[in-house]
């Protein structure tokens, strides 16, 4: 059916009290392998690239594999930008047709966050396009943007309330102690402030470091109101491992082919078992079947 904006699939998880999965591909045969194990189990699932990876593999060329994947698979896919702090650039990946985008401008104080959402919101609210933003800072290393754990801040529940409110940003990521990257030690996640939160707004909340988080946890954080969780590290380790594991055994390899198909595939096993972990397996026909009602409407009117 094409790329579909994700905020309804997510409205709907969250309602419905599961997740759907955030993917970051940085390449074709990942992109497909995201979309081929989404597919193999009925699951809605969301593509997502960072500004790093638009800058390495073009928007254009990013939306054109994500739109064909969409439409050769029969499940509901969005495409979303993940924490971009470049206002050219989100506009950049909108026009390209990017169905969803992160405003991060969780690294200035409330009040410029408040106004930078704004300004994507103007843009995002004539089409129909996800917008999420960050409140509080989660820690670690996604792409060039660094936050030590001294800076890492935990978003405050009603600062939520009072963005949402100013803004009408209908996803929202508050930092509740989860990192990017693969922790140390077991991450600290506050569920107390993670229930605070969802007590307060109703939007899907977004779980940021979804990498290696124990599965009773994430289930948990998914309890409690998180619909999208944000998975990146995780997937790249398994593809780049089994690369590694291919040139470990044979050295001499030359053939693309040999070791992408063994990298596509461990990267479909790790896909396969998130998406079991959150509960969405099986969800893509009435997401479908409700984008098509929604589509129709709109020709109606
Ligand atoms: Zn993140």
């Amino acid at each position: 059916m094409g790329l579909i904006s994700s905020t309804r699939m997510l409205e709907k998880a969250r309602s419905e009290g599961y997740g759907i999965v955030a993917f970051n591909v940085h390449s074709l045969d990942m992109l497909y392998a995201v979309v081929e194990a989404a597919d193999e189990l009925k699951s809605p699932v969301i593509l997502q690239t960072t500004v790093g990876s638009v800058k390495s593999l073009g928007a254009d060329n990013i939306v054109t594999a994500a739109e064909k994947a969409s439409n050769q698979f029969n499940v509901p896919v969005a495409l979303h930008l993940d924490h971009c702090t470049d206002y050219s650039v989100l506009v950049k990946c909108i026009r390209a047709g990017y169905t969803s985008v992160m405003i991060d401008a969780s690294m200035h104080p409330f009040e410029e966050n408040v106004k930078r959402t704004n300004e994507v919101m103007a843009i995002a609210k004539h089409l129909d396009i996800n917008v999420e933003a960050e409140l509080g800072k989660v820690g670690g290393v996604e792409d060039d943007i660094v936050v030590s754990e001294d800076e890492a801040q935990k978003a405050v529940p009603a600062e939520c309330v009072e963005f949402i409110e100013r803004t009408d940003v209908p996803t929202l990521a508050p930092a509740i102690g989860t990192a990017h990257g693969i922790y140390k030690g077991d991450p600290d996640i506050d569920f107390d402030r993670i229930h605070a939160i969802a007590q307060l707004v109703n939007v899907p909340l977004v779980l940021h470091g979804g990498s290696a988080i124990p599965d009773e946890d994430v289930k948990r954080c998914i309890s409690l109101g998180m619909a999208k969780m944000n998975v990146s590290t995780e997937l790249k380790n398994a593809y780049s491992a089994a690369i590694r594991d291919h040139f470990i055994k044979t050295p001499e390899a030359l053939d693309p082919r040999q070791y992408l198909s063994k990298a596509k595939q461990a990267a479909k096993d790790l896909v396969h078992s998130k998406i079991l972990l959150v509960g969405c397996a099986g969800k893509a026909d009435e997401i479908q079947e409700n984008e098509r009602k929604k589509s129709h409407l709109v020709v109606a009117n």
